[in-house]
């Protein structure tokens, strides 16, 4: 459906922020760009740490162009540092100001609208950039991004003592730590100590304890199977993960193994090898999940079985580049 026109400047815009920005944010940027395609703002903030997508109600409020004053719902689709996207029902203008309040948090922030990315039945879609990057609107720390190139999973979790939310990059042990029991000790900077860090849910007023965990207890550790020095070593873990394409409705699977290259999962679904997708890994559909962008490396067919192992592969800076 996307025209050549069309394509090409969502290319050139690619490769400026590419050369401008973060690459892996311009990776992130290009997979958005052909995902949603209804209006293009003409430009979006530089994305300084990872997306997560999680449903957060918020209120949003300033003026329309009548000079009207609006406060009305809206809620996060995806967020990041220094930004969001909203889903809300009143029309906003590109550059226009808008309060946004995270009633649960008691907190408030000023935002410019960047721009509509697209409608759902919900409401319209913005691109918002947070003006005030000293107010910590939703109250989860961000690593560097630098932080985010060693790592086989991504992940949204919170301390189950003082309940503070964190986007935690899990390495080939930490990611079977978890595996084993959906939670992991780590220190908390808040609570001064070490402590037990579960997923973060979604929506932040509906936190609900998940199954009993085994606890933090170090002798329920399991033995890696594979953790070397090469680089992109395997580890066979068996994850949920999410595997979302524009066009397609999100694919949760199980995966085969993950690696700090990519992951392997079954599928009944055919994939077309070389596509562009967006990954989640470890994902929980309750859950505040981080989507990364990658592509379809390998499909193999079982032989008669109508079921396929897929290899995914995230997508390297450079290699985006190359390849657009
Ligand atoms: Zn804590």
């Amino acid at each position: 459906m996307t025209s050549q026109v069309d394509f090409r400047v969502a290319r050139e815009r690619f490769q400026r922020y590419a050369q401008e920005a973060n690459q892996q944010d311009a990776a992130t940027l290009f997979a958005q760009t052909r995902t949603e395609r209804d209006e293009m703002p003409e430009e979006f903030p530089k994305r300084r740490s990872d997306r997560i997508a999680m449903a957060i109600p918020v209120r949003v409020s300033g003026t329309d162009h009548d000079g009207v004053n609006f406060d009305v719902d809206a809620r996060t689709v995806t967020l990041s540092r220094n930004g969001a996207t909203l889903i809300v029902k009143q029309h906003l203008k590109p550059d226009q100001e808008v309060k946004v309040r995270f009633p649960r948090r008691a907190k408030e922030a000023m935002f410019r609208v960047v721009g509509r990315i697209g409608g759902e039945s919900e409401g319209y879609v913005y691109g918002v950039a947070q003006l005030d990057a000293a107010v910590d609107l939703w109250g989860i720390g961000f690593p560097p991004m630098a932080d985010s190139k060693r790592v086989v999973g991504r992940l949204v979790m919170a301390c189950s003592e003082c309940n503070r939310q964190e986007v935690v990059y899990l390495n080939e042990l930490e990611i079977q730590v978890f595996q084993a029991n959906q939670s992991l000790s780590r220190p908390c900077g808040a609570c001064a100590k070490s402590t037990l860090w579960k997923n973060a849910a979604s929506d932040s007023s509906s936190q609900k304890p998940t199954a009993a965990a085994a606890g933090d207890d170090s002798s329920s550790m399991p033995q890696p199977s594979t953790v070397g020095r090469r680089r992109n070593t395997r580890v066979n873990a068996k994850l949920m993960a999410c595997i979302r394409q524009p066009g397609f409705a999100d694919e949760v699977v199980m995966t085969e193994n993950v690696s700090r290259g990519g992951l392997c999962f079954k599928s009944s679904k055919a994939y077309l090898s070389g596509s562009p997708i967006e990954v989640s890994v470890p994902y929980s559909s309750a859950g505040a999940n981080i989507f990364v962008p990658a592509r379809v490396a390998h499909v193999f067919e079982k032989a008669g079985d109508k079921i396929y192992r897929i290899g995914v592969a995230y997508i390297k800076p450079e290699e985006a580049l190359r390849h657009s």
